[in-house]
């Protein structure tokens, strides 16, 4: 940590001249040096580039404090014995120098984070946007009436028959199967080789360093004192090309047989369909329906019946918002007329709704 002195000025409180740090005496107008303050001429940090290196003006640097004569207000260099200004004998005219103001760093003062701000502002925001979206989503009770509804009976009838089924695998009662030749069962990912490959890894490869910042203090004679700052290192790590053999594979194919056969099935045969608004709902009746009337030799039918019904709540107040309510029996379907007042519950996020109450 080496160190170096670095020469200071000060300006004429009279004539406003620049002076060296060397000079207690303006080289301007020739005003004795009093309390002005020394000072780094610029804003950056010295480098050793700057250090005084003329003997008699280090002598001097490293001298000592300047002293301030208590006769006639001048200061004096610590190694001058008498003031040049009055003749005054160091040793009883001296009276201690006014404090220096301390130098100050280019980059002396770091103003506010602006991302903590920026945060801060964020966080307030999505709380809004949360609050907001509670607010439209919420539960809602409202009055609403019966302004649209419908129903649909349908009978679904099956019947036991002999369907054309294919497969892999045939069934054990499948009737009269024949094969169809090979087709694709599936696909294997089987190993074909390897293949090279590079990549890349971090391996140290020497230092990195740097120097933490050059630190000066005043003299409080006209120079400073600066000491160049430490080295300090790291190592460094280089990216280096490396090879590797990886696995290579491919698709094979595996066949098999394909049959195809009849079977006696359940499948799906007709729907016989009543639907309507306001009338009372009602089924297709037997003639309609006409179970096994129609079917061959082992054949058979069932029926099932697939009830399905729908209303519309209107909210009775300016918005008149519709909300679909499917009833799971046709007993609340039909407590239901046209007209029909209730107080519903909507939620406010898929729009579900629920009765409350009855009138
Ligand atoms: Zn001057
Ligand atoms: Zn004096």
């Amino acid at each position: 940590m080496p160190e170096f002195q670095v020469e200071m000025h000060w300006r004429c409180s009279t004539c406003r001249v620049d002076n060296l740090g060397r000079y207690k005496v303006c080289q301007n107008c020739g005003k004795p040096k009093g309390d002005e303050a020394y000072y780094r001429s610029g804003t950056a940090t010295p480098t050793l580039a700057d250090a005084v290196t003329d003997p008699a003006l280090l002598k001097q640097a490293t001298a000592g404090e300047d002293w301030a004569c208590s006769y006639c207000g001048s200061q004096q260099r610590r190694d001058s014995g008498e003031c040049a200004e009055c003749g005054a004998e160091q040793g009883q005219a001296e009276r201690p120098a006014p404090l220096e103001p301390p130098v100050i760093p280019p980059n002396g003062r770091q103003p506010l984070s602006k991302g903590k701000r920026i945060g801060i502002g964020c966080g307030a925001l999505f709380l809004l946007m949360f609050l907001g979206c509670c607010w439209a989503f919420r539960t809602r009770q409202v009055e609403a009436q019966v302004v649209e509804r419908s129903w649909n009976h349908t009978v679904s009838v099956e019947r036991y028959k002999i369907v054309d089924e294919e497969g892999f695998s045939k069934p054990s009662d499948a009737l009269n199967p024949s094969a169809q030749g090979q087709r694709v069962h599936h696909v294997d990912k089987v190993q074909d080789g390897t293949r090279r490959e590079s990549y890349s890894e971090s391996v140290a490869c020497g230092e990195t360093c740097s120097k933490s910042p050059v630190r000066c203090t005043s003299n409080k004679n006209g120079f400073e004192s600066c000491s160049s700052g430490d080295e300090r290192c790291s190592t460094k790590y280089c990216s280096e090309t490396r090879y590797r053999d990886v696995a290579v594979y491919k698709d094979v194919p595996r066949y098999a047989e394909w049959y195809a056969w009849r079977a006696w099935r359940w499948a799906h045969q007709r729907d016989i369909t009543d639907q309507g608004a306001s009338e009372p709902p009602t089924w297709a009746s037997d003639e309609r329906v006409a179970l096994e009337k129609a079917c061959g030799a082992g054949e058979k039918e069932r029926a099932t019946r697939v009830p399905s019904y729908r209303i519309v709540f209107e909210e009775n107040n300016k918005k008149k918002a519709h909300h679909e309510w499917k009833p799971p029996t046709q007993l609340e379907f039909d407590e239901l007329p046209l007209g029909s007042r209730r107080t519903i519950e909507v939620n406010g996020l898929d729009d579900k709704m629920r009765i409350l109450t009855k009138p």
